[in-house]
Protein backbone atom coordinates (compact mmCIF):
# COMPACT_ATOMS: atom_id res chain seq x y z
CA UNK A 1 0.00 0.00 0.00
CA UNK A 2 1.34 3.45 -0.71
CA UNK A 3 2.09 5.46 2.28
CA UNK A 4 0.87 8.57 0.51
CA UNK A 5 -1.80 9.63 -2.06
CA UNK A 6 -1.78 10.84 -6.28
CA UNK A 7 -2.24 13.97 -5.00
CA UNK A 8 0.41 14.25 -2.56
CA UNK A 9 2.73 12.88 -5.03
CA UNK A 10 1.50 14.96 -7.46
CA UNK A 11 2.20 17.80 -4.97
CA UNK A 12 5.50 16.98 -4.69
CA UNK A 13 6.58 16.17 -8.17
CA UNK A 14 8.57 19.08 -8.97
CA UNK A 15 10.56 18.69 -5.43
CA UNK A 16 11.50 15.49 -6.59
CA UNK A 17 12.32 16.35 -10.33
CA UNK A 18 14.29 18.80 -8.81
CA UNK A 19 16.25 16.91 -6.42
CA UNK A 20 14.51 19.01 -3.99
CA UNK A 21 12.59 16.24 -1.37
CA UNK A 22 13.86 14.84 1.69
CA UNK A 23 15.14 11.28 1.39
CA UNK A 24 11.88 10.01 3.71
CA UNK A 25 9.38 11.92 0.96
CA UNK A 26 11.80 10.39 -2.05
CA UNK A 27 11.19 7.34 -0.62
CA UNK A 28 7.39 7.29 -0.21
CA UNK A 29 7.38 8.67 -3.68
CA UNK A 30 9.52 6.01 -5.66
CA UNK A 31 7.24 3.35 -3.26
CA UNK A 32 4.29 5.46 -4.69
CA UNK A 33 5.41 5.15 -8.31
CA UNK A 34 6.03 1.43 -8.32
CA UNK A 35 3.23 0.71 -7.37
CA UNK A 36 0.67 3.49 -9.24
CA UNK A 37 0.37 3.12 -12.77
CA UNK A 38 -1.19 6.72 -13.24
CA UNK A 39 1.29 8.29 -10.95
CA UNK A 40 4.47 6.52 -12.97
CA UNK A 41 3.20 7.83 -16.63
CA UNK A 42 3.12 11.22 -15.29
CA UNK A 43 6.48 11.17 -13.80
CA UNK A 44 7.89 9.30 -17.03
CA UNK A 45 5.91 12.09 -19.05
CA UNK A 46 7.44 14.74 -17.16
CA UNK A 47 10.92 13.72 -16.86
CA UNK A 48 11.18 12.90 -20.72
CA UNK A 49 9.81 16.62 -21.54
CA UNK A 50 11.88 17.90 -18.84
CA UNK A 51 15.05 16.19 -20.70
CA UNK A 52 14.26 17.41 -24.20
CA UNK A 53 14.24 20.61 -22.49
CA UNK A 54 17.43 20.13 -20.62
CA UNK A 55 19.29 18.42 -23.52
CA UNK A 56 18.12 21.42 -26.35
CA UNK A 57 18.95 24.20 -23.82
CA UNK A 58 22.35 23.00 -21.81
CA UNK A 59 21.79 24.65 -18.97
CA UNK A 60 19.66 24.69 -15.99
CA UNK A 61 15.64 25.57 -15.86
CA UNK A 62 14.96 28.96 -13.99
CA UNK A 63 13.28 28.12 -10.82
CA UNK A 64 9.23 26.96 -11.42
CA UNK A 65 10.06 26.16 -14.85
CA UNK A 66 9.53 22.52 -14.10
CA UNK A 67 6.43 22.87 -12.06
CA UNK A 68 4.67 24.82 -14.86
CA UNK A 69 5.59 22.24 -17.06
CA UNK A 70 4.18 19.57 -14.40
CA UNK A 71 1.14 21.63 -14.46
CA UNK A 72 0.72 21.61 -18.33
CA UNK A 73 1.61 17.79 -18.64
CA UNK A 74 -0.69 17.16 -15.68
CA UNK A 75 -3.70 18.75 -17.66
CA UNK A 76 -2.86 16.52 -20.60
CA UNK A 77 -2.75 13.37 -18.43
CA UNK A 78 -5.94 13.93 -16.07
CA UNK A 79 -8.05 14.37 -19.17
CA UNK A 80 -11.22 13.50 -17.78
CA UNK A 81 -11.65 9.57 -19.02
CA UNK A 82 -14.41 6.66 -18.66
CA UNK A 83 -11.34 4.24 -16.79
ZN1 LIG B 1 -0.60 7.61 -7.80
Amino acid sequence: MPVISCDQVLAELSKFLDDEAAVSLRRDLEAHLADCRTCRVLYDSTLKTLRIVIDSRSFDLPEGVSERMIASIMKKVRLPSPD
